[in-house]
């Protein structure tokens, strides 16, 4: 495909972050025909942001953060000036009380009291021994290893049912290692030693982030500026309904936008939405086989119930993660500690109060009011809003938003891979292309490292990321660069 590459058409379905990346990298190499397909009215996908009655509200806030240096690279070339490096101060709210986020053994054991400290203490000692030589099979055993079997039950097992909807052992311990710290019990000591001369604070403000100043999405509608201008074209508000195929290539797919129904040809086809819909949109239709190996794919559905509040700095914390199972509401965003810029009032808060279901399920199935009554009753209970403080909210629904790490998955995803490898003008790309879960700046270089393997370059794209790397306390620059 070398030679002309450049002069092929290219159809790149999704303009999320992986789409965007895919596209970016494209126009940088020459090529002229370049267009980009989505449902939403703008681009960013998971990533974007949106307005609310003058104020900016992500999809649940969506921090930067990367040890891909060309991505790193492109935030700071795009956004100037308006890219934020802003403090990471998180907190988990259990049983009424805030503990130190990434979870901190010291921290945990002041704050559950006592007699619950001593039980965890001996707990977490038990599980040193206990765990020594065995390697955890699913994410209930993770934990128990690395926290003990009391700490694992409190902080993570219950709040895993929420997120995933899910038992922890029935998930698989591929994600832990990089969205928690693991404990090593001569640190746990360094913190004790610690914590008797300074008095451990609770909040944790070691970490950073980057952050741009007007939400997530600022920074995907800055790059669709300059690539319209480099002429790629984005057909937006159009989805994709049909995908033609024709032995083994992929001629054209079809999609729905107000005006009707359009077929947009192309050579080459780089797809970011999710795989399963891809599949199930062939036409002629797919094996029933086939079909049946779309299942492989669950995904979580995330609800955001984007709020203004009538108070000014309603908390210090960027987010509260909620892992008391007397509230549904599972996550807190804090708009304003991301960048003040986003409230239209200083006076005011902005906040995404956010739940996690199933697509078609009952709680995916209430009505808008009922889920803004809900987040606020709640919000009320935890004591952390008070009714007549609310200045309005909206709904925003995501389907494919959180790919499952279930047991097994793996394997059952890769016969799926399989049979979409078989179309030789297809490639795969990003979060729900690739069914990987993972960050905003992944799913972009996915797309960019697939262009250019496009154009002869050998890069192993889907073992991008796959490295178990914890960097969620490091600062933005110390945050490892490849
Ligand atoms: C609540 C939440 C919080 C997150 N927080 C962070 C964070 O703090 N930091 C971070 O880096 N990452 C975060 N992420 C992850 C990040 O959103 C994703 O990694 C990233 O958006 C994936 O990019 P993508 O392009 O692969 O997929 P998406 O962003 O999902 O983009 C896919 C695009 O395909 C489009 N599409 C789907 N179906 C069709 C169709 N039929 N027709 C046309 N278009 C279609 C969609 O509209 C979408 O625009 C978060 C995700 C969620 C859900």
């Amino acid at each position: 495909m070398v030679g002309e590459t450049k002069d092929k058409r290219f159809v790149i379905l999704g303009a999320g972050p992986a789409g965007m990346g895919a596209a970016w990298e494209l126009s940088k190499r020459g090529a002229k025909h370049v267009v980009v397909l989505d449902k939403n009215d703008r681009v960013g996908g998971l990533a974007r942001t949106e307005k609310f009655q003058g104020y900016f509200f992500d999809v649940g806030p969506h921090r930067m953060m990367t040890k891909y240096a060309e991505v790193e690279d492109l935030w700071k070339k795009m956004l100037g000036k308006d890219l934020l490096v802003r403090p990471r101060i998180t907190r988990i709210y259990y049983r009424g009380r805030f503990f130190q986020y990434p979870l901190k053994m010291v921290n945990a054991l002041y704050n559950l009291g006592l007699i619950q400290s001593m039980l965890a203490g001996a707990s977490f000692l038990k599980a040193q021994l206990v765990w020594r030589n065995k390697e955890p099979k699913n994410f209930a055993e993770w934990t128990t290893k690395t926290f003990g079997n009391r700490i694992s039950k409190a902080f993570f097992r219950d709040y895993t049912k929420k997120v995933w909807g899910i038992e922890a052992d029935e998930v698989g311990v591929d994600w832990a290692g990089q969205r928690i710290k693991p404990i090593k019990i001569l640190d746990v000591f360094g913190e004790l030693v610690k914590s008797m001369f300074t008095m451990e604070q609770v909040k944790n403000i070691g970490a950073q982030f980057f952050y741009p100043r007007y939400g997530a999405g600022m920074f995907y509608e800055k790059m669709q500026q300059e690539l319209e201008v480099l002429g790629v074209k984005f057909l937006l508000n159009s989805k994709i309904i049909a995908v033609r195929c024709e032995e083994s290539c992929i001629r054209a797919v079809t999609v729905e936008t107000a005006a009707g129904r359009e077929d947009v040809e192309g050579d080459v086809f780089i797809s970011s939405i999710p795989s399963n819909l891809l599949v199930a949109s062939m036409t002629p239709p797919a094996s029933k086989n086939v079909l049946e190996l779309t299942k492989a794919m669950r995904f979580r559905a995330h609800i955001v119930v984007n709020m203004i509040i009538k108070r000014k700095d309603l908390f210090e914390d960027s987010w509260f993660y909620i892992q008391s199972t007397d509230v549904r509401i599972a996550r807190i965003g804090n708009y304003g500690q991301f960048s003040s810029d986003m409230l239209a009032d200083p006076n005011t808060s902005a906040i995404g109060i956010e739940f996690f279901c199933y697509e078609g399920d009952e709680f995916w199935n209430k009505k808008d009011d009922e889920l803004i009554e809900l987040a606020l009753r709640e919000m009320t209970e935890l004591g952390l809003v008070r009714h007549e403080e609310f200045g309005g909210a909206y709904v925003i629904r995501s389907d494919d938003a959180y790919p499952t790490y279930y047991m097994g998955y793996r394997e059952k995803f890769a016969a799926l891979r399989a049979f979409l490898e078989q179309f030789q003008n297809l490639r795969l790309i990003g979060r729900a292309g690739m069914y990987k879960y993972k960050d905003q700046d992944h799913a972009m270089y996915t797309g960019m490292l697939t262009v250019r393997n496009l154009f002869g370059e050998h890069h192993d794209v889907w073992e991008l990321g796959e490295e178990q790397e914890f960097f969620e306390e490091k600062t933005v620059s110390q945050t490892p660069k490849k």
